[in-house]
């Protein structure tokens, strides 16, 4: 039998963004605020990230999602875990299973908080065997930190972003050697101090313009293949293959609901005020724009908090809204869409080429609206961003703001 009921706010996922989220809207009294997550523990990727570096304090991962718990629970919303949203039965109802069994939950405002995952081999088209050994780093971190699995000997990391440091450190904690880190692009794309600490401490180098075309080895890995951009190939012996960054948004409850999706971000598309073409339905974290450090999705969710009150207290939602596109080598901007009363916040932007201070030039139907110089190089896998004081410029009835490097 399924049970049917009734809150206020019902926030989808219970990581940084969906937690933050929750404890803003409880402090401010909005009434029942339920936080669902499919887990059976809360607090989203960082429960299984054992390093430091969440928040401003630099906490481990458990110690940071224990905090974020703390908080939510400790204004008064109702967390949930082990219940999975499947589906949706109407626009601000969902079905979900749990142990519990089935329930059919609505309420006048949903926040999707689903966060995003590395893509695994599969989605990569990496071509060659099924052999054991090939993870993600969160597979990783949850086989060697939580479950304490034997991972391996000789592992090869793809990618050389700050989450492939990461594995790097996590295969080292297990005993596994690391061979390199292999990138598609000219350079590493994390802090220069750690891929020199990689390489000068730990004897691990960047292999760069390279790319893992083939897993070699039956039953276990055996080694991989390896493309240079001038054609050269190479054969990498290893016992473990670990898929780091490369994130896609979760999006499959936005786009089972019918939501507008960013071609660039591929979560949802949504206005400065976390608000989806979906009345009532909001996004908000890692599902909008794969994938920001854990202290930038909590201080959306604070953000998101607010707007969903407004929401509730005033019921007004845009009935139209522009798009912002990008040009490449720009991969993506959030938020995607531009709403009348969207409030003057800042956009998030991700690039595919390195630039050393980037042009950006912002148009609509051929008019400048914006043009600025960042003092900071944009970098492939991370962010760099561009405030919103000339959102008061755009023609609320023209055509898609097109956001390009100059
Ligand atoms: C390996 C790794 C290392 C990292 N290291 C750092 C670091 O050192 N510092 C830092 O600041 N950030 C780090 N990050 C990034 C950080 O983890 C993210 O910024 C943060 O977790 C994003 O929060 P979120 O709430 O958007 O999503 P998540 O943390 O991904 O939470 C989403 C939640 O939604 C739940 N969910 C999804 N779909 C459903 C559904 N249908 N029903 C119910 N529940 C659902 C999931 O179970 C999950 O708990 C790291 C990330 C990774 C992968």
């Amino acid at each position: 039998m399924r049970r049917e009921r009734i809150v206020d706010v019902l926030v989808v996922g219970a990581g940084p963004a969906g937690l933050a989220t929750a404890a803003g809207l409880a402090a401010a009294g909005v009434g029942e605020v339920e936080v669902v997550d499919r887990e059976r523990q809360a607090g989203g990727i960082p429960r299984h990230c054992l390093h430091g570096g969440f928040g401003r304090l630099g906490m481990t991962g458990p110690q940071y999602a224990e905090r974020c718990v703390a908080a939510a629970v400790g204004t008064g919303a109702v967390l949930r875990t082990g219940v999975s949203v499947t589906a949706w039965a109407a626009p601000l109802t969902v079905d979900t299973t749990s142990p519990r069994g089935l329930e059919r939950i609505t309420a006048r405002a949903v926040v999707l908080a689903t966060g995003a995952r590395e893509r695994p081999r599969a989605a990569r088209l990496v071509p060659g065997t099924r052999p054991a050994g090939v993870y993600t780093t969160g597979e990783l971190q949850q086989a060697a930190d939580l479950h304490r699995q034997r991972i391996g000997t000789r592992a090869v990391v793809v990618g050389a972003e700050p989450v492939s440091f990461t594995a790097l450190d996590t295969l080292r904690r297990a005993g596994v050697a690391v061979a390199a880190l292999v990138t598609e692009h000219p350079r590493h794309q994390a802090r220069p101090a750690r891929a020199l600490d990689a390489r000068l401490r730990h004897g691990v180098p960047v292999l760069t313009d390279a790319t893992v075309v083939e897993l070699v080895g039956r039953g276990r890995l055996s080694g991989v293949g390896l493309r240079h951009r001038d054609g050269r190939t190479a054969h990498v012996a290893c016992d473990t293959v670990v898929f780091t960054g490369d994130f896609v948004p979760d999006h499959e409850l936005a786009r089972r609901a019918g939501l507008l999706l960013d071609p660039g971000t591929r979560g949802p598309a949504v206005d400065g005020a976390f608000r989806t073409d979906g009345r009532g339905v909001f996004a908000v974290g890692n599902v909008l724009h794969a994938a920001e450090p854990a202290r930038a999705v909590a201080r959306e969710g604070t953000l998101a908090a607010e707007a969903v009150r407004r929401y509730l207290s005033d019921g007004d939602w845009p009935s139209a809204s522009v798009r912002l596109r990008v040009a490449a080598p720009l991969a993506w901007i959030a938020p995607n869409r531009l709403t009348p009363d969207d409030p003057p916040g800042a956009f998030t932007l991700r690039t595919t080429e390195f630039a050393a201070r980037p042009a950006l030039v912002i148009t609509q139907d051929g008019r400048t609206l914006h043009r600025t110089r960042s003092r900071r190089p944009a970098v492939p896998n991370r962010p760099f961003r561009v405030a919103g004081d000339w959102t008061g410029r755009v023609d609320a009835r023209g055509g898609a703001v097109r956001i390009a490097l100059g």
